[in-house]
């Protein structure tokens, strides 16, 4: 395999994956802002207007990094949840404002039994989430679980939702990882990937190129001190499969009814599968 402008063997890519995430772990948020001019949010709120959770989903994220597909999970659950008591309190007017209020102020009770999974690899990346999940208050309903999307460490038929975002492109064996989101899903479960993707439209192409060889590696070295980390992340989107090829893998792992959304001229693309 590539890795920047180093050619590696199979077995070293986790180790340099590792290597890359380690160093950034503390610097990622704000990277991922920087480098996407703040886009990268809008593209995982789509993920999760996508996978529309209901009450009591269980998700696992793999690939989880620093929770931002988690912590969305859990305020769109909470929000339902807080528009569910909006409706019951305008219908049954029996409910009084102690119990309305009371409801709302109990974590637990808004969750409905949801609960997601933050599985990685990379013990500094979920070191960053963890405190981030502190900082913003999220103290049930998550847990976080060091491990990798190639042997996940979990039993089969488990999660109602996979979720990896930005992550799979990592992985050295992306077919392994595949066959694992399946094993580890229920039956009728769903499988969300949300990856950089080959882009369709010319102009867009031209200035995506400037922008990723020109001035992501400089961003990076300015802002995290690491040229040759983002330099890697150029180059690993622009080896990731497209939209078409990737939904074959999909399919190959067991999943049926693969689709695939590109968003932003194919910058990325969301692709859906479900265990059936
Ligand atoms: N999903 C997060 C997000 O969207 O912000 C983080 C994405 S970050 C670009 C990629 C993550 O993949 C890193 O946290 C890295 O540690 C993780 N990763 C790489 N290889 C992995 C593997 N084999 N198993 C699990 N996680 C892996």
């Amino acid at each position: 395999t590539h890795f920047g402008f180093e050619t590696v063997s199979e077995e070293e890519k986790g180790d340099k994956v590792y290597q890359v995430f380690e160093s950034v772990a503390k610097k990622y948020d704000v990277m991922n802002d920087m480098m996407s001019l703040g886009i990268h949010r809008v593209w995982k709120d789509v993920l999760l207007w996508r996978m529309h959770p209901f009450p009591g989903t269980q998700l696992l994220d793999v690939a989880g990094g620093t929770g931002d597909i988690a912590f969305r999970f859990l305020n769109y659950i909470q929000a339902q949840h807080r528009r569910k008591q909006k409706r019951q309190l305008r219908t049954q007017q029996n409910l009084s404002w102690e119990e309305i209020a009371q409801k709302y102020q109990n974590e637990e009770d808004s969750l409905n039994g949801s609960h997601v999974v933050i599985c990685d690899i990379n013990k500094e990346m979920l070191k960053i989430g963890k405190k981030k999940a502190c900082a913003q208050g999220y103290k049930t309903g998550l847990a976080w679980v060091l491990g990798d999307a190639e042997e996940l460490p979990f039993d089969e038929d488990k999660f109602d939702v996979y979720t990896i975002a930005f992550g799979i492109r990592n992985v050295t064996h992306m077919d392994r990882a595949l066959q694992e989101a399946h094993r580890v899903l229920k039956p009728g479960g769903r499988f969300l990937c949300l990856e950089f993707s080959q882009v369709d439209n010319p102009l867009v192409s031209k200035l995506y190129d400037l922008y990723s060889f020109q001035v992501i590696p400089v961003l990076g070295e300015v802002i995290a001190g690491n040229w040759k980390s983002y330099q890697y992340l150029v180059e690993s989107i622009r080896k990731f499969p497209a939209q078409e090829e990737f939904k074959e893998m999909i399919e190959d792992a067991g999943f049926q009814k693969v689709t695939y959304e590109s968003l932003s001229s194919g910058i990325v693309a969301i692709h859906s599968g479900f265990k059936l």
